[in-house]
């Protein structure tokens, strides 16, 4: 059966069409037959009860006690080979039978004695030879007597009538629906052909070519909203794809750098013979480009995690304090090499509901960086404080170069540095606030960074305490 079943939507739609329309037909068949059947047929019962009112005038006795039709007009007893009379005495002799209904009668003699009433409605029977009659039965008086007198009509011509009109619906409906079928495939072929040339146009886009769109003649019926739809998926790909080119493009040239250092450090190293406090410090520096490959490599892991989804936030009930004064014991050593001061402040009992390592890279990176961009001896200030709409608010605070407000936006994204040269000096990829960002905004918070140039800047993390974040979710 499915394979009967046609493959193309045009077809599916022609056949729905012609099998639809076929259905409606075939019940308009039925209906307009018996509306001409029933119309027929009360034009021959009127015609009957005139005709036996005719009759029944023209019923005249005969001497040998039988009866005989008077003759209106010349010729017009049983003209009519269509019509049956007889006439019956009350105790059942036949006195008068048509010529035309020659051995055949119009039923049994009457049972009833002479008195009996007769129905006059038209009633169908069908003679000794099978054809079909309506037929009317009346009494009469007729001098002293009753008489019973039945007056019939062939239905041959209604019949015949009914057939005509049958052969004509029998060749107009299957010439109707093959009309309808071949107009209804063209229709369907000429609205899906868009469709068509869509599907083809989507099937040259590639990769390669995410830039191109497909065409959209009118942008306000159904094809166009497809095609609207099809170009803002295509429009989302293309700038997931552009992500991750560029992604790629700087991981490798991320990783080339501290790659290249160390096999330079080695090469020199090998070409004239040290002493072995001269190797140890070629190893300390070798070291040292490893644990930045290390750390670049972590923070891409992160990264490419959270953009997988795979990173699961276990959320805990966490006081904010306690996570920044954390944060900043881990940085401290890299502070107390700057001879830099980090002062942690603010209210203890402000809880947040979040993932604790999460969020305290979140505030490591960016104390990371306040130390990293500080001059040495500087004082960092991490603020914990409730800020307005029931926000929790942690401020680093640093005396730094500041960013200026061109940069301001930028320097979340991945891999942006304001200064390349001098931030891969002290180890950042211009991945850091990247991944801090990443870790706010997945607890439902927002980061910001407020700078003047020259005078420090201050990054500000505003989340929500653990009761509204609850309701929130
Ligand atoms: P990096 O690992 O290079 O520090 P980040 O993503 O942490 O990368 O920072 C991106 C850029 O933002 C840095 O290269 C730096 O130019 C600027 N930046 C970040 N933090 C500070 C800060 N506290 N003071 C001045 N500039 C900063």
């Amino acid at each position: 059966m499915r394979r009967l079943w046609p493959r193309h939507v045009r077809s599916r739609m022609t056949l729905w069409y012609v099998l639809v329309l076929g259905v409606l037909l075939l019940a308009y068949a039925v209906v307009a037959s018996s509306y001409l059947f029933f119309s027929l047929r009360e034009q021959l019962d009127h015609d009957l009860l005139e005709d036996s009112e005719r009759v029944e005038g023209r019923l005249e006795n005969s001497p040998d006690g039988m009866v005989t039709l008077s003759s209106v007009h010349h010729g017009e007893d049983e003209p009519d080979m269509q019509r049956f009379v007889e006439v019956w005495s009350g105790d059942g002799r036949l006195l008068y039978h048509s010529p035309a209904l020659r051995q055949r009668t119009l039923g049994a003699p009457p049972t009833a004695g002479p008195d009996h009433t007769a129905e006059d409605t038209p009633s169908t029977l069908r003679l000794s030879d099978g054809t079909r009659i309506r037929m009317t039965t009346s009494t009469h008086t007729m001098a002293d007597r009753r008489v019973l007198l039945r007056v019939a009509h062939s239905e041959q011509g209604l019949w015949q009538e009914l057939e005509e009109f049958g052969s004509v619906l029998l060749v107009a409906l299957p010439l109707a629906l093959i009309l309808a079928g071949f107009g209804g495939f063209a229709l369907a072929r000429k609205a899906l052909a868009p469709i068509d040339a869509m599907a083809h146009h989507a099937e040259r886009i590639s990769a390669e070519r995410l830039n191109e769109r497909l065409p959209i003649e009118n942008p306000e019926d159904e094809l166009g909203h497809l095609a609207r739809a099809f170009n803002a998926t295509l429009a989302r790909l293309e700038a997931a794809f552009d992500q991750l080119r560029r992604f790629t493009a700087d991981a490798s040239h991320e990783l080339r750098t501290p790659l290249t250092a160390i096999r330079s450090v080695g090469e020199v190293a090998l070409q004239v013979p040290k002493s072995a406090a001269e190797y140890r410090d070629v190893i300390g520096s070798m070291l040292e480009e490893t644990d930045r490959l290390t750390r670049l490599v972590d923070s891409l892991l992160t990264l490419s995690r959270a953009d997988a989804g795979h990173i699961q936030v276990q959320r805990t009930d966490i006081s904010l304090l306690g996570l920044a004064q954390e944060a900043s014991s881990l940085v401290e050593v890299l502070a107390e090499e700057k001879q830099q001061r980090i002062l942690v402040e603010g209210d203890p009992t402000l809880m947040v509901s979040g993932d604790r390592l999460i969020l305290r890279q979140a505030l490591v990176n960016l104390i990371d960086n306040a130390i990293k961009y500080s001059p040495a001896e500087a004082e960092i200030l991490v603020r914990v404080a409730a800020g307005k709409d029931s926000q929790l608010i942690v401020e680093v605070v640093d005396q730094g170069p500041g960013v200026s407000q061109e940069h301001q936006s930028r320097i979340f994204d991945r891999f942006y540095r304001v200064d390349s040269a001098r931030s891969r000096e002290w180890g950042g990829a211009g991945l850091g606030l990247a991944i801090a960002r990443w870790a706010v905004e997945i607890h439902g918070g927002q980061i910001t960074v407020q700078s003047v140039e020259g005078q420090g800047s201050t990054f500000r993390v505003a989340l929500l305490p653990t009761a509204l974040k609850e309701e929130r979710t």
